[in-house]
C-alpha cells in the first residue's frame, strides 16, 4: 500500500502540518491497519520533502520497538502538481519519473511491480487509525449523516491568521473564516477546494463545507482548500497566475494538455490585463481541452477557469472598458518559487 503525503497542491499545508505538528504516528498507525487489511507487507510513504526527516524518526521509532508486523519505507514525493495522482505515484516510486498514465487499470488493478495497490492520503489513514482505535460510532458523532467525521482545511488569503483547522464537515464556511480570526477586508468570493477548485460568490460563505452543500454551486471540498479574495484584489489577475503554473505543471504527454492549457493561460492573461475583449476563444478551447488528458490535470484547470468567467462576470466588462476594481496589486495564492 501507498501513503500519499505529497500534497502537490501548492496552497495546502494540511497533511505537512499532520505529519510534523500532529502525529506522524497516526498517519503510520493507519498505514499499518490499511495494509493488513489488504494483505499488503509493505508500505511505502510519500511526503513532500519538508517533514522527510519527521516521518523517517518516526517509522525508526517503530522498527526500534519492532511493533508493525508490514514494513515501511518513507521516501520524498516528486514536488509536482500531478505528483501526488495515483499512477504518478506508482511511477514515481518505481521510476523516479512522477508521470500519469491514463486510467484503467487504476493503481488498485495493477500497482507498484505490476500488483494490486492502495493509495490513500495521509489524512484518510490518520482517519482510519483513529476509527480502528475508537470506533465508527466515535467517528460519525460529529459530521452529517451522509458525510461524517472531521477534515484537515487550510485557510488562506484575505484572513488574518492563516492556517490549517480541523473542522467537523458540514460546519458553516463563515464559521471557518472565523478559525482565521475572520477576514481582513469585504470578501469578494472564495476559493474553494484548491487550484483545481471553484471561484463562488462571497454569499456562499454561507453554506456549511460539505460536499452536499457545496454540489449545488458546483463546489467540493476538494483537498479542503478554503481561500478568502478580499474585494480590492483582482480575481482575474490571481486566477491568470494559477493557470500559467497549472499549464507550466503539464506533464507534456497529452497534447490538448500540453498545448491547450498553454493558450487558455495565455488567453486568461490577456482578458485579465485587457489585451483581449471577447471570452468565445477562451471559451472555445476550454471545451477543446475538457477530457482528454490523462489524468485530471485538464479538467481541473478548466474547472476553475470557468468558475472564474461565472464569478468575476462583470469584471471582465470592466476589464474589456480598461478598468479594473482592484485598488491594490497584490498576489495572495501562493505558488512554488519556480513559476511564481
Ligand atoms: S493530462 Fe497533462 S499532466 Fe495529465 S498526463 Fe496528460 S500531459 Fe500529463
Amino acid at each position: 500500500m501507498v501513503a500519499n503525503g505529497t500534497e502537490g497542491e501548492p496552497a495546502s499545508a494540511k497533511d505537512k502540518v499532520l505529519l510534523a505538528q500532529q502525529s506522524p504516528h497516526l498517519v503510520l498507525d493507519g498505514a499499518v491497519v490499511a495494509a493488513e487489511v489488504v494483505g499488503a507487507d509493505r508500505a511505502v510513504v510519500v511526503v513532500h520533502h519538508s517533514v522527510r526527516e519527521i516521518v523517517d524518526d518516526a517509522a525508526a521509532e517503530r522498527r526500534r520497538a519492532g511493533s508493525d508486523r508490514i514494513r515501511i519505507e518513507v521516501m520524498t514525493g516528486a514536488d509536482r502538481f500531478v505528483g501526488g495522482e495515483a499512477s504518478a505515484l506508482i511511477h514515481w516510486i518505481e521510476r523516479g519519473v512522477p508521470t500519469p498514465t491514463r486510467t484503467p487499470p487504476r493503481a488498485s488493478e495493477r500497482g507498484l511491480r505490476g500488483r494490486p495497490t492502495l493509495v490513500q492520503n495521509v489524512e484518510t489513514l490518520a482517519h482510519l487509525a483513529l476509527i480502528a482505535r475508537y470506533g465508527a460510532a466515535w467517528f460519525r458523532a460529529v459530521g452529517t449523516s451522509r458525510e461524517p467525521g472531521s477534515m484537515l482545511v487550510t485557510l488562506l488569503g484575505g484572513v488574518h491568521r492563516p492556517h490549517v483547522h480541523e473542522i467537523a464537515i458540514g460546519t458553516p464556511i463563515q464559521q471557518v473564516l472565523g478559525l482565521a480570526d475572520g477576514v481582513v477586508a469585504p470578501l469578494q468570493a472564495l476559493l474553494l477546494g484548491g487550484y483545481f477548485g471553484t471561484w463562488v460568490p462571497a454569499a456562499a460563505a454561507d453554506l456549511a463545507f460539505s460536499r452536499a452543500a457545496l454540489a449545488p454551486v458546483g463546489a467540493s471540498v476538494g483537498a479542503g482548500l478554503v481561500a478568502a479574495l478580499p474585494d480590492d484584489v483582482c480575481g482575474l489577475a490571481e486566477t491568470a497566475r494559477l493557470v500559467r503554473y497549472l499549464a507550466d505543471e503539464s506533464a507534456g504527454q497529452c497534447g490538448p494538455c500540453l498545448f491547450g492549457l498553454d493558450a487558455i493561460a495565455g488567453e486568461l492573461h490577456r482578458l485579465a490585463d485587457g489585451s483581449a475583449t471577447d471570452q468565445g476563444t477562451l471559451r472555445r478551447w476550454l471545451g477543446q481541452v475538457e477530457g482528454r488528458g490523462a489524468c485530471n490535470l485538464p479538467d481541473g484547470a478548466t474547472r476553475l477557469v470557468r468558475s472564474a468567467l461565472t464569478v468575476f462576470g462583470s469584471e471582465l466588462e470592466q476589464h474589456a472598458r480598461g478598468w479594473c476594481c482592484a485598488t491594490r496589486t497584490a498576489r495572495i495564492l501562493p505558488l512554488p518559487l519556480r513559476t511564481s
